[in-house]
């Protein structure tokens, strides 16, 4: 995943600079100042309780399940604004960051809700009332509900792959549920009154709940009204090495903002930016490309298995560009290495052939892993660029063929080793591949002395 790392520019809505300047301290600060504006937002009802007189009668055991209670479901409310994708606000950490907190959140959150549960219900039973929906008043009940459907959203979430929901689905349902789980406790609280009676307690947790709804709207409506304004076309549809595919969009009116190599979007191929069927994709055209861009990708699951039936002609909507994977956030990199396995050279062709568009001179390696030669992405076009680049190319080839003299096997500690010449030694590596791939290399890096701030990894798995 991409670290805050020491030397990395700021990467907002628009494209800075790539010639350096005082990036560091810039990205920290925003950084920080976001964490910030988080940790307020989430003891923002504490504080409310805090705030003003404190209803008597409750003992500490009472107030206190009331702070996890409204702490919790504060938590819960801002996984909407994590998920988002504000550009400016996910920057400073990269957006997997954002996604890996969201899913570390909701445990916390959940935790604070079983606990003022579980207070409440050891302590003071009698204000629970009856569990049974028949005779329970109607706020115990709704909040009986949330808690249940928050219990359903992290099991189906931290399990989805064992319960083999399907992805496309299983975010539809995810959304749907915490929406109602979410209004539920925001419900619960109102209606059980406690703390929220006076009239300007009510009216701020109101609009603090409102918050929520309007990152919402902005996520399901505002967003796609502004992407139905900047339509793509698919211009070409062209088979790839490897079963993978490589689309060319081009815009029909505003394009997205520019992006810089390496950084990613939300695609959805089809009439509406509304439905709920986007994927991420890396952008692996130059940035020279511009206003047309490229994406190549690989079959393997439901939606990606549908890109070589895509006709030209085709409307796309890009959420984008996203991501701090590139190399224009470190613009004074005496070089850059690049470690791919398979499907991710989609971000590092990007990267080069920016590069190579530039007339970048500064040393470069690629390695490369692949199971065989014939499924090697780009190897012609790779070759191609070696000679516009100082760029040296190591492939490893799981089920090399028999005449094969280069290495062999996984990226291996011996394969990245001997690949790690005293040229790239200082270069920023740039990591993208299957999981196992990425820690195993990234700790093979590390053993070799390279600072966790020199790494930075693509994950092709958010979730
Ligand atoms: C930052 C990033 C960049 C990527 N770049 C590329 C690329 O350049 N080329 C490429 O071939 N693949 C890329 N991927 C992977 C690609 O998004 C998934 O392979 C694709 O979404 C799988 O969808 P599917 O329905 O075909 O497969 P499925 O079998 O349905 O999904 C396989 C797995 O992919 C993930 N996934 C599926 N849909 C989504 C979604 N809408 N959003 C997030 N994750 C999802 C899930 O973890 C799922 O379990 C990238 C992923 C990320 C996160």
């Amino acid at each position: 995943m991409s670290s805050m790392g020491e030397s990395a520019a700021p990467l907002g809505g628009s494209v800075a600079s790539s010639q350096g300047g005082p990036w560091l301290p810039r990205r920290w600060i925003r950084g920080t100042l976001w964490i910030v504006a988080y940790v307020l937002l989430a003891a923002f009802p504490l504080l409310l309780l805090l705030t003003g007189p404190v209803p008597r009668g409750g003992g500490w055991a009472w107030d206190f399940a009331m702070a996890l209670g409204f702490a919790g479901l504060a938590i819960m409310g801002l996984q909407f604004v994590l998920t988002a994708r504000f550009r400016r606000a996910t920057a400073p950490f990269g957006i997997d960051i954002v996604y890996y907190f969201h899913r570390w959140a909701a445990l916390g959150g959940f935790g604070l809700i079983v606990a003022h549960y579980l207070i409440l219900r050891l302590r003071h039973p009698a204000a629970l009332g009856s569990a049974d929906p028949r005779n329970a008043e109607w706020p115990m009940t709704a909040g009986r509900v949330a808690l249940a459907l928050f219990a359903v959203l992290i099991v189906t979430s931290l399990g989805r792959k064992a319960l083999r929901l399907e992805y496309d689905r299983w975010r539809v349902g995810h959304a749907v549920m915490a929406v109602m789980a979410v209004a539920l406790a925001g419900w619960h609280i109102r209606g059980a009154g406690h703390y929220t009676a006076e009239t300007w307690r009510g009216a701020l947790w109101t609009g603090y709940t409102a918050l929520w709804l309007g990152v919402l709207g902005y996520i399901r409506v505002l967003k796609p009204l502004r992407l139905l304004r900047s339509p793509y076309r698919v211009i070409e549809v062209r088979a790839e090495r490897g079963r993978a595919w490589t689309l060319t969009l081009q815009p029909m009116r505003e394009p997205m903002p520019e992006f810089r190599p390496g950084q990613f979007a939300w695609l959805s191929l089809g009439r509406s930016p509304f439905r709920a069927g986007e994927h991420p994709f890396s952008i692996a055209s130059s940035t020279t490309l511009q206003p047309a861009v490229q994406f190549t990708i690989k079959e393997l699951g439901d939606f990606t298995r549908t890109i070589r039936h895509t006709r030209t002609g085709t409307i796309a909507y890009l959420d984008g560009p996203h991501g701090v994977f590139t190399p224009d956030a470190w613009p004074q990199a005496p070089g850059f290495v690049f470690i791919a396995g398979g499907i991710g050279i989609a971000p590092i062709m990007s990267m080069l052939r920016t590069l190579a568009d530039r007339g970048d001179r500064r040393p470069l390696l690629l390695v490369f892993g692949n199971r065989r030669w014939d499924d090697v992405l780009f190897r012609e076009e790779i070759e191609a660029l070696a000679s516009r680049l100082t760029l040296r190319v190591v492939h490893v080839l799981q089920e090399p063929p028999p005449d094969w003299r280069g290495a062999t096997g996984i990226l291996s500690p011996p394969v990245i080793r001997a690949a790690l010449t005293p040229d790239v030694a200082n270069g920023v590596c740039f990591l993208c591949g299957p999981k196992p791939m990425n820690d195993s290399v990234q700790h093979t890096l590390r053993g070799l002395g390279v600072p966790l701030s020199r790494i930075q990894c693509e994950l092709f798995d958010m979730v």
